[in-house]
Formats: C-alpha cells, sequence, structure tokens
C-alpha cells in the first residue's frame, strides 16, 4: 500500500463517516417562526438561528454587519418569499455566499406552494395598495395549515442538504402536521360559536388567521399597509365599528396600541395585541403556542367585553344536547 492510498483509507476510515454521522446542518431563517419549524422537522442534526427576534416589523429590519456574519455560516437562508421581507437582498449581499444568492440551492423560498391571498388584480395598481405587499399577501405563516406547506419545504431543503438523514426529516415532517392538523381542529372548534365576529385590524397582518378562525374584517387602521393612519381615518374606522356593532382592535406587537386602544375605547371596545408570529410575545415561543396564543387572547377578550356568540345555533347545541 503507497503512502497515498493509506492516507485515503485513513480518511475514508476515520474522517468521512465521522463528518456524515456528526454534523449538523446549519440553517440561518428570517423570522423565529421559520426557525421554529426548522427545529421541529430538524430535530438535533441541525441548527438553526433566526435574524428577527420576533416582537419587531417584518417589513422594516435593517441587517448589521453581525447577522451577515451569521449568514455566513449557514448551509440553507430560509425565508418568506415575496416582498415578506425587503432587507433580504441586502442581508445575503453582505453575507456574500454563492451558495445563498437567489435561485442557489442553499435559498430556500417558503412561499412555494401557498395559496396567497389578496393578490393584486391583473393591471390594478399596486402603488395604490402601499408598497408592499404588492405580490399578494405575505403573513401567510398565520394560518396554521399553511406550517404544513412550509414545513414540507423545510423538510425537502433539509433532505437534499443532509441525506443520511432524510428519513428522520420525513418523520418529524410526519408527525408535525398531525400535531399542528389536531392542534387547529381544537382551535377552529373552540372559536366555532363566534364565527362572523366583526374585527378591526391594524396591519393588513391577519387575513390567514381570520380566515381559519371565522373572524370578519370590517376596517384597518392603517389607510394602506405600512401607512400610519390619521385622524380623518381613525374616525372613519369608529364610524365603521358603530355601525357594526364591533368592538375589537386586533395590533400587531409593533405598531401603535395608543392608537388602536384609541379607536377601540370610543365605541366601548378594546384594543387586543396578538403575537404575528413566533417571539413576537414571550408565551408564543412555538408555532404551536402562537396559535394558542392569539385564540386564547381573543376568546379572553369576546368574553371581557361581553361579545355575544354570533353563532347561537352551535351554543344551543351545546347547552341542551338533548335537542335534536
Ligand atoms: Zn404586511
Amino acid at each position: 500500500m503507497t503512502k497515498r492510498t493509506m492516507l485515503l483509507t485513513l480518511l475514508a476510515i476515520f474522517v468521512l463517516p465521522a463528518s456524515l454521522v456528526f454534523a449538523d446542518v446549519r440553517v440561518v431563517t428570517t423570522t423565529p417562526t421559520l426557525a421554529d419549524i426548522v427545529r421541529q422537522v430538524g430535530g438535533e442534526h441541525v441548527k438553526v438561528e433566526s435574524i428577527m427576534r420576533g416582537p419587531e416589523n417584518i417589513h422594516n429590519v435593517s441587517p448589521t454587519p453581525s447577522q451577515m456574519m451569521k449568514l455566513r455560516k449557514a448551509v440553507l437562508f430560509i425565508h418568506g418569499g415575496l416582498d415578506a421581507e425587503p432587507w433580504v437582498p441586502q442581508l445575503i449581499k453582505g453575507a456574500r455566499r454563492k451558495n445563498l444568492q437567489p435561485g442557489a440551492r442553499g435559498n430556500v423560498d417558503v412561499s412555494q406552494g401557498i395559496s396567497l391571498k389578496e393578490v393584486p388584480q391583473r393591471g390594478e395598481l399596486t402603488r395604490a395598495m402601499g408598497d408592499i405587499h404588492v405580490y399578494g399577501n405575505t403573513h401567510y405563516v398565520l394560518d396554521p395549515l399553511n406550517g404544513i406547506v412550509i414545513a414540507r419545504t423545510i423538510a425537502n431543503a433539509l433532505k437534499r442538504t443532509d441525506t443520511a438523514h432524510a428519513e428522520m426529516f420525513e418523520a418529524n415532517y410526519e408527525a408535525f402536521t398531525q400535531r399542528i392538523r389536531e392542534m387547529t381542529d381544537q382551535l377552529v372548534t373552540q372559536m366555532e360559536p363566534y364565527r362572523g365576529t366583526p374585527v378591526v385590524t391594524y396591519h393588513r397582518t391577519w387575513p390567514y388567521l381570520r380566515d381559519r378562525f371565522g373572524l370578519v374584517k370590517i376596517a384597518e387602521v392603517e389607510p394602506k399597509p405600512g401607512i400610519s393612519p390619521g385622524p380623518q381615518h381613525l374616525s372613519q374606522c369608529v364610524e365603521t365599528m358603530q355601525v357594526r356593532g364591533a368592538k375589537i382592535v386586533i395590533v400587531e406587537t409593533y405598531n401603535s396600541k395608543k392608537n388602536a386602544e384609541f379607536v377601540a375605547r370610543l365605541v366601548g371596545g378594546r384594543a387586543v395585541v396578538l403575537a404575528q408570529g413566533v417571539g413576537a410575545v414571550a408565551e408564543a415561543d412555538t408555532y404551536e403556542r402562537l396559535f394558542e396564543y392569539n385564540i386564547q387572547a381573543l376568546l379572553a377578550a369576546f368574553e371581557e367585553l361581553g361579545i355575544e356568540p354570533q353563532n347561537p345555533s352551535v351554543e344551543d347545541v351545546k347547552n341542551n344536547p338533548e335537542q335534536p
């Protein structure tokens, strides 16, 4: 055996198997929501970090040099695509990694496969709708069933990157899917009596959550996505709430609770701060707990404000199970 073949044999025995068995897939995500799904699908063989902490406005983040350095070490960069995170091009440019550029294998856009809401019609002037959401509404993580589509994309990316653990990623994906389906069924049942309850929302963050859990939006505090309201628009919101009998203004953690509260108080209601993603509030520290937190916050507000179930037939059936 020559020295060279001996070296190659030693490499094969000691170095290659070790790297296959012990190397973690390093992943960086834009948001803690995506990081949590990566954690649940990737399990122990994946090391994941998020650029955002959670409470901040996803449309308005300024990447720092240290975040760019963080991204440099990643094999996979997982983000929301579309114009969800307008700061992503600057971040990946700063990271200077070929494999993470758009179109490269390490760049994973989880908007693929999602049925977007509020997609502008052809010919519709997108500028008139504000400067964001120009491809449709980007807050799709707020329908838990979209979490399953996202987990599929993430599982595929992990399987491609770490083929040795492909089966485990697939099994984790299946388990995640089941947990999310069960949780969604439970929360939908809890919200069922209130299906049709009118609400005002601050930013256009909530259509996916609203539609899944049966709330009806009647107005928005922002006149256009990302644009602050003036007094005239706020008084219009109040009027609409009075006419429709709405009492709740849903507000993100980064938006003005003061404005939301101002509008709500004028109709004897209140602002309800909901988590727009994982980590937006401390209690919403996993993808499941994000929804549990939001639905419990809504149910607590309904009770506190004396909001009657919109769908009394469901309540009647519950209270009088003997009735046909
Ligand atoms: Zn938005």
